[in-house]
C-alpha cells in the first residue's frame, strides 16, 4: 500500500522496522547561531546559510509528517530566534491539532522580547540552554554570550506561565564546579535542570577526558531520589529532593542509551530527514517537495528504516556538528 493509500486509510501511526512509534520530530530551522559554544562548533567555523527551507517548504514537509503521525514537534537549530520568521513557523505547526505539543531549544538570547508573540502563537515549552550562573564563565563558554539576556528570557518565559527546562553541558575543567549552582537552581524555583552528557560531537566531543558521566554529578548528590519516568519514551532519569520545587534530569545519551525507546525524527534545515543524531544515515527531501505522494513515500521509508542503536562508542564521526543537525 502506498503511503498516500495508508494515510487516507486512516493508518496514522508510524511505527518502524524496530516496533518502535515515531510520532517526535525535531526540526532544526537554521545552522545560523548567534553563539559558538565550546563544545557545539570550533570558533573559526563560519555558519554558511546555503539552503535554509522558507517557511512554505517547512510546511510542506510538516503536512506530510503529519499525516505520517508526528504528533510532538520542537524547533531547534542554530539558533531558531535568528530565523524572523519562527513566529509563522509556529503558528504554521499550531494548525495541526493533531500536534500535542511544540517545544523549543534555544539559547535565550533574544527570548524575552519576542515569547508573548511565540506563545500566542502556540508554542507551549521552552528548553533553554545555560551551563553556568557565572557570567564570565558563560561569555567563555559560549564565546561572547550575555548571561543576563538568557536569565531575562528565562523570567518572562515565568511570567507567561511557559514550562521552562534548563539544559546544561558539562564539561570537566570548564564548568563542572557548576553542577551545585544549576541544581540549587531546581530547588529554589519551579524550573526543571537537565543534566547532557558530552556527546563525541564536534572538537571537544572527541576527547573523552572532556565527558563528565552523570554518575558523578549523581554520586555528589546523595539527597536526589529517583522519580518513575513520566512517559515510557523518557529520555532523561529524573531526581527529585525534599524542598525542591523543580527536577534534576540526567540525559546520558553515552553511558546509558535510550535507542530501544527513541521516538524522534530530525528534519535539517537543508532538507534532510535525519533518523538518528549518531548515525549518518539521510534523506534528502529536496528533490521531491513537488510530489505529495512521492514525499510521503520517501519519508514513511527513511522513517520506517530508522536505525537500531545510536553508534556512539564505536569510532563515530559525525558528518555535521550539532549545530548542522539540531540538537
Ligand atoms: N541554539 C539552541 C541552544 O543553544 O539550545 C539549540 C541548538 S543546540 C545545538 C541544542 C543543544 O545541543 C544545546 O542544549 C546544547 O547544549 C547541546 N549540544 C551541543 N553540542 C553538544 C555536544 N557535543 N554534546 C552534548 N550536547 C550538545
Amino acid at each position: 500500500m502506498s503511503a498516500l493509500a495508508a494515510v487516507k486509510k486512516g493508518i496514522e501511526k508510524l511505527i518502524d522496522r524496530y516496533g518502535r512509534d515515531i510520532y517526535y520530530l525535531r526540526m532544526s530551522l537554521t545552522e545560523r547561531c548567534n553563539l559558538k559554544c565550546i563544545y557545539c562548533r570550533s570558533e573559526s567555523e563560519y555558519c554558511k546559510a546555503k539552503t535554509e527551507l522558507t517557511a512554505d517548504q517547512y510546511s510542506t514537509i510538516l503536512n506530510g509528517l503529519v499525516s505520517l503521525g508526528i504528533r510532538k514537534v520542537r524547533v531547534t537549530g542554530g539558533e531558531p530566534l535568528v530565523r524572523k520568521d519562527l513566529e509563522r513557523i509556529i503558528s504554521d505547526i499550531a494548525s495541526h491539532e493533531e500536534i500535542r505539543e511544540i517545544c523549543m531549544t534555544t539559547n535565550g538570547i533574544g527570548l524575552s522580547e519576542r515569547l508573548p508573540e511565540l506563545k500566542q502563537a502556540g508554542l507551549q515549552r521552552l528548553n533553554i540552554s545555560m551551563d553556568t550562573l557565572d557570567p564570565d564563565l558563560y561569555r567563555k563558554m559560549t564565546r561572547g554570550g550575555d548571561l543576563a539576556a538568557v536569565l531575562k528570557g528565562i523570567e518572562m518565559a515565568q511570567s507567561l506561565e511557559m514550562p521552562v527546562k534548563i539544559n546544561a553541558v558539562v564539561v570537566r575543567g570548564k564548568n563542572d564546579q557548576e553542577a551545585e549552582r544549576l541544581i540549587s537552581l531546581a530547588k529554589e524555583s519551579a524550573i526543571d535542570i537537565r543534566f547532557i552528557e558530552l556527546m563525541p560531537m564536534g572538537v571537544l566531543g572527541e576527547d573523552k577526558n572532556a565527558r563528565v558521566r552523570n554518575e558523578e554529578i549523581l554520586r555528589r548528590h546523595p539527597e536526589l531520589r529517583p522519580l518513575p519516568p513520566a512517559y515510557p519514551s523518557q529520555p532523561s532519569m529524573d531526581y527529585t529532593a525534599d524542598g525542591f520545587k523543580g527536577k534534576v534530569g540526567f540525559i546520558s545519551p553515552v553511558s546509558h542509551k535510550f535507542c530501544n525507546v527513541c521516538n524522534r525524527v530530525r528534519l535539517t534545515s537543508d532538507g534532510k530527514l535525519r533518523m538518528c543524531l549518531a548515525n549518518n544515515y539521510e534523506t534528502d527531501l529536496m528533490p521531491h517537495l513537488q510530489s505529495g505522494e512521492e514525499l510521503l513515500q520517501v519519508m514513511q521509508a527513511a522513517m520506517f528504516n530508522k536505525p537500531e542503536c545510536h553508534t556512539f562508542e564505536e569510532a563515530f564521526h559525525t558528518s555535521r556538528t550539532m549545530n548542522q543537525i539540531g540538537g
